[in-house]
């Protein structure tokens, strides 16, 4: 049985005349792609109300939070920059409810480019709101002339990080599609990984068992064996996370009770389930 991975998504409203003002939620297939590639079964969470975070939760195996517009300044108490882009309230609301449960749930949880500062933004944190205006000497973090799915700028990880000990290495180059970033970290996570203008590339949770959040797009770097390195170990999270779901049926002898056995706390639940 594969875990099931929700993977949330933009709102698009469409200026096509023919469709004026048709809304879609929409994902790049990228996510998906890497998703199925490292044995999960993806899903796509709309923005719904935020409070059926809890119930999308309670049946994931895993949460993606994926790119797209920035987050509102408000949820964060700043006021809107002069160069802050699009942004979406109910994306905000919804995303940030699933993280929150994800997090209580003990689900395992890759944020990528937005989803670093949403989730940053979710547990107390701030953004900077446009890296060119407001980091000095900053890189140029958003690849607008190169290919997305090449490396645009080199990082540094932090040495005994997650994220350091999936890498391998102390230095890599990824891509970069972004012009915000965290500004003051949310407390209970940590740095793990920089570029070498300051901008924080990569951060994770310091208890979580699974929880890494990173500002580039690894879903678009294919070839990249810390892309599919970082796939693994999520999906590996997921398999065996602590508080997965539950199998439906755990019968002495069948396929469900050998399903359960496939992760620690599955096992614990389905020995615990017994005494009912
Ligand atoms: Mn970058």
């Amino acid at each position: 049985m594969r875990p099931l991975i929700g993977i949330t998504t933009s709102t698009q409203v469409s200026d096509d005349p023919t469709r004026l003002g048709l809304r879609r939620y929409a994902l790049p297939a990228y996510y998906v792609a890497r998703i199925e590639e490292a044995g999960g079964l993806p899903v796509l969470l709309p923005n719904v109300l935020g409070e059926q975070a809890a119930g999308y939760v309670a049946r994931l195996d895993g949460l993606v939070l994926s790119g797209g517009v920035d987050v509102e300044p408000d949820c964060y108490g700043a006021q809107p920059h002069a160069k802050l882009g699009e942004v979406d309230r109910a994306r905000d609301k919804f995303e940030i409810a699933a993280v929150k449960a994800a997090r209580a749930a003990g689900l395992p949880i890759l944020a990528i480019c937005r989803g670093m500062q949403l989730t940053n933004v979710a547990f107390g944190g701030t953004l900077v709101q446009d890296i060119p205006s407001q980091v000095e000497g900053a890189f140029q973090h958003e690849q607008h002339t190169t290919d997305i799915e090449q490396p645009g700028h080199a990082v540094s990880f932090e040495a005994g990080t997650v994220l350091h000990t999936l890498a391998g290495v102390a230095q890599t180059r990824v891509n970069s599609s972004h012009h915000q970033a965290v500004a003051r970290m949310a407390e209970g996570f940590r740095v793990t990984a920089k570029a070498g203008d300051g901008v924080i590339e990569a951060m994770e949770h310091l208890q979580a068992p699974f929880f890494q959040c990173v500002q580039w797009h690894p879903e678009r770097l294919v070839a990249d064996a810390l892309t599919r390195a970082l796939f693994a170990a999520f999906l590996e999270a997921a398999r065996t996370g602590p508080l997965a779901p539950a199998p439906r049926a755990a019968a002495p002898g069948t396929a469900a009770t050998a399903r359960a056995t496939t992760g620690k706390a599955r096992a614990a639940k389905a020995e615990a389930g017994k005494g009912r």
